[in-house]
């Protein structure tokens, strides 16, 4: 290093662009691309079937047709495979479609939750900490995989194979999205519901202390300059 240069805008000027690595490791759910493609399928998709829900769950509430809210519900939930098996098949599977996909089943599961406790008041319990659980933990969470370079949370074995388990495998998602809703409907105990939600909850604090003492990575370098 010549005399006179600034080490830390000379390490800043070595750093890659957001972050991301350069290594070509092969890995199809890491992301080897410096910029993605927004406009796809998958997350038209995505779009349409929030909307869609969002339509249904409210024209539920204003008609008082409580069917439309089980249509909403359907519509999350076919929509949310459908987008995701468009994302793979089209190879359309994007870090910007990723985090869509999140917000958007927060929005879909909450108006949904919400209307259903407003019908049946002795569910509210288990909604209102289910809620705290899936809108605040599993969103942080969620969320976390943006601080690697991977494509969604569906890779994120690439990171910690214990946490893709409890949260993203099959079972952990089966666990953190599906179960809740099988239970309330099937057994309609709020008890029973409540230990579920408890455990979902528990879970999520896990995993988030594990997350944590693995260590998220925060991007290096000037934001602006990364931008330039
Ligand atoms: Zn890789």
């Amino acid at each position: 290093m010549s005399s006179g240069t600034n080490p830390a805008a000379k390490r800043t000027q070595d750093a890659p662009p957001s972050g991301l690595n350069e290594v070509r490791c092969g890995h199809h759910g890491c992301v080897h691309e410096p910029t993605e493609n927004v406009l796809t399928y998958a997350n038209g998709i995505t779009l349409a079937r929030t909307a869609g829900c969002l339509t249904a769950v409210t024209l539920s509430i204003s008609t008082g047709r409580i069917w439309l809210l089980f249509a909403g519900l359907a519509i999350h939930c076919l929509g949310d495979v459908a987008d995701g098996t468009v994302a793979r098949l089209r190879d359309e599977e994007t870090r910007a479609g990723a985090v869509l996909d999140i917000v958007s089943d927060r929005l879909c599961i909450a108006v949904y939750y919400l209307s259903y406790g407003h019908l049946v008041h002795a569910m509210l319990l288990p909604i209102a900490l289910f809620l705290f659980e899936f809108m605040v933990l599993d969103a942080h969470l969620s969320l976390a995989f943006l601080n690697w370079p991977l494509r969604s949370l569906n890779y994120f074995y690439l990171v910690d194979r214990v946490l893709y388990a409890w949260n993203w495998s099959t079972p952990g998602k089966a666990l953190n999205s599906g179960a809740l809703v099988v239970v309330m409907l099937t057994t309609r105990s709020p008890i029973a519901c409540t230990g579920l939600v408890l455990t979902i909850g528990a879970v999520k604090v896990l995993s988030l202390v594990r997350a944590h003492r693995v260590g998220i990575p925060a991007p290096l370098g000037c934001a602006s300059a990364a931008t330039s």
